[in-house]
């Protein structure tokens, strides 16, 4: 690291996000002799420090815990020098050959920039949803589960994400239901057969969230069956909401290409349409968000970013 005239540090690269994609990215160009910065707005880990258990990241015929998944990797890239600061990256200047990347506390300059920004869980934007958020309305079920000790609560959501949490919540309420607009599942087929024999677990079928209500706390759920237009009023202790992801891309929006969701375009070298600035993991357009995709994207983005910074010398 070294310091320039305007006092901000620079780096030869700067990583955005700790998720698995950047601390793979970490990994590599620290090892690479890159003086490279991470720079993490939460935990190190990003979204594997709330999955409970990862059962198909190779390596773990056991299947290892999101927490310590995050550990090994977090331990490893700084093993090779890399430093790691806990800001919110806010703007970014990514045209011209010297970036500049800002957070709250400070300005960092570098050659190159690779965006592991990830995605967040999308919000119902229901009356009562933000009012009620963390008394009783949540995003993470690791996070929140254990509040809900021997609760009725219910769980928004089809996919994977849903049936991962609810399965996972099970371990504390006394029952659940899970409200689908559809009269189908869309999560892999393991979690569904999971699922739908567990005996805690309820679905309610067709059925979209109207409104949150509740006084200190969530009370009753408004729920309206999508195929007949009945409105019921439900009682629930706590309501987990998982519909979906959206890419953590608000702050480069305008910088480079981006598809209409948000999600970074990259090509197979994980390059962007800026010029030494690269997106690796579930913020860029891809088919498939998941860790071991992540680590892959990781690596190439920093061999690319060592590739591009060996070719400007
Ligand atoms: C409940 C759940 C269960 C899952 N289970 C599995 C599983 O079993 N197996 C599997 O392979 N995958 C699973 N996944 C998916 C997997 O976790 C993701 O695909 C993977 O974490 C993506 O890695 P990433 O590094 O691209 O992004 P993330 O893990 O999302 O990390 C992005 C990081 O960037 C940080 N960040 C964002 N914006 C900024 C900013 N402006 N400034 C600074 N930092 C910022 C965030 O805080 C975050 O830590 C699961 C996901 C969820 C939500």
């Amino acid at each position: 690291m070294k310091m320039v005239n305007s006092g901000s540090k620079q780096y030869d690269v700067v990583i955005i996000g700790g998720g698995p994609a950047g601390l793979t990215a970490g990994l590599y160009t620290s090892r690479a002799r890159l003086t490279t910065l991470l720079i993490e707005s939460a935990l190190y880990g990003g979204q594997m420090t709330t999955t409970e258990m990862v059962e198909n990241y190779p390596g773990f015929p056991e299947g290892i815990t999101g927490g310590d998944l995050s550990r090994l990797m977090e331990e490893q890239a700084k093993r090779f020098g890399m430093e790691a600061v806990n800001e919110e990256v806010i703007e970014a200047k990514l045209a011209g050959e010297r970036k500049s990347i800002q957070t709250s506390g400070a300005t960092y300059l570098c050659d190159a920039v690779i965006i592991c920004t990830g995605t967040e869980y999308r919000k119902l934007g229901v009356p009562g949803e933000l009012e009620f958020r963390g008394k009783g309305v949540s995003y993470c079920a690791t996070c929140d589960g254990a509040f809900f000790k021997d609760n009725e609560i219910m769980v928004v959501g089809g996919g994977d994400s849903a049936l991962t949490e609810a399965l996972f919540l099970t371990k504390f309420v006394k029952g659940l239901t899970i409200i689908h607009r559809r009269d189908a599942l869309r999560a892999t087929k393991i979690y569904q057969e999971r699922a739908l024999t567990n005996p805690k677990i309820k679905f309610l079928w067709n059925s979209v969230v109207q409104a949150i209500k509740g006084d200190q706390i969530v009370r009753s759920v408004v729920v309206k069956n999508v195929k007949t237009g009945e409105i019921k009023e439900l009682t629930a202790e706590g309501v987990f909401m998982f519909v979906g992801l959206e890419p953590r891309t608000h702050f480069l929006k305008g910088l480079l290409q981006m598809d209409d969701r948000g999600y970074i375009v990259t090509n197979e070298d994980c390059e962007t349409s800026v010029k030494g600035v690269f997106a690796a993991g579930d913020c860029t357009k891809k088919l498939l968000r998941q860790i071991a995709t992540a680590v892959g994207d990781g690596a190439t983005a920093a061999f690319a970013a060592e590739k591009y910074i060996d070719e400007k010398e």
